[in-house]
């Protein structure tokens, strides 16, 4: 993809297919990448009808990074490696630019004794997630199809294949900038990785480079917590909610801090304090919906 899209989207560009490209990037990102894949279905951080979620997780796969599944298993893998009092260089962003690239973009990371992950019934009974996990790279092809038609190969260039390689990129700057350094609000005392707030990247990828604010409240539904820290996902949520389509969303608001987690600096007046907090939170501190067990003791 990201070959064909250096030789041909040059070759190919023009202002329609690159308004394709700028809408196709924000709808799979915005509604499927980070609103369906990441907050609801691996955080559960709000509730909604079934056929949003699948709607917002198909969305997802055609970013090009994996299917559901197998987003879930790249998420908790990395989630549950960083929250380890040591993980290896790859699941904490630690090589040096060139080679993190290389091995995230291009290399597995293979544990001699992984954790057992167990996806929970509800998803691992689902017949659609199971479709779209087998078939997620060909996902790609009705939509060419329905692209080519319209525009010809300008619009497959850029509605697929530029589309797919600047979000996978994308994907891989953001986390890699924010493992590394940058604006913190919060450490977690104990865990190998930290996260970083990437502001300058905060807008285009609709709140998740708010990674410091996700390390602290994994399960927020709110990443971009602070003034200043646009969350195009937080707002979609929010319009969500306002048509009757989400419910049940958390925030730091009620939501028990982490274990470890620990404020750099001064609390602001609108999040409130943990005293508030309703039990009825789940703790943030457990992945949603997959659990691991380090078999490696
Ligand atoms: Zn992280
Ligand atoms: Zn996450």
């Amino acid at each position: 993809m990201t070959a064909i899209a250096v030789v041909a989207g040059p070759l190919t560009f023009s202002w329609s297919a690159f308004a394709l490209f700028i809408v196709m990037s924000g709808v799979t990102l915005c509604f499927g990448h980070s609103v369906g894949m990441h907050r609801r279905l691996i955080h559960a951080s709000f509730d909604c009808p079934l056929w949003v979620e699948h709607v917002c997780v198909y969305l997802g796969t055609l970013v090009g990074m994996a299917g559901p599944i197998g987003m879930i298993h790249l998420h908790d893998h990395r989630d549950w490696a960083q929250r380890q009092p040591a993980c290896h260089r790859y699941s904490r962003h630690e090589a040096g630019f060139w080679r993190d690239g290389w091995w995230q973009l291009h290399c597995r990371l293979v544990l001699t004794h992984p954790p057992k992950f167990q996806l929970e019934p509800r998803l691992a009974n689902d017949r659609f997630y199971a479709f779209v996990e087998r078939t997620w790279m060909w996902q790609q092809l009705p939509w060419a199809l329905l692209f080519y038609a319209i525009g010809g190969w300008p619009w497959v260039v850029w509605g697929v294949c530029v589309r797919v390689a600047v979000s996978v990129t994308g994907h891989w700057l953001i986390g890699h900038f924010a493992h590394r350094k940058g604006e913190q609000t919060w450490v977690v005392d104990g865990a190998a990785a930290q996260g970083y707030n990437v502001r300058f990247a905060g807008f285009i990828s609709m709140g998740e480079a708010f990674h410091n604010n996700h390390h602290a409240y994994p399960s927020s539904a709110k990443m971009g917590l602070l003034p200043g820290q646009p969350d195009l996902g937080w707002l979609l949520i929010r319009a969500l909610v306002a048509c009757g389509l989400a419910r049940n969303v958390n925030t730091p608001a009620n939501l028990p801090e982490r274990a470890g987690l620990r404020r750099l600096t001064p609390r602001p007046e609108h999040m409130l304090h943990p005293a508030t907090l309703t039990p009825a939170c789940a703790s943030v501190d457990n992945l949603s919906h997959a659990s691991y067990r380090d078999v490696s003791q």
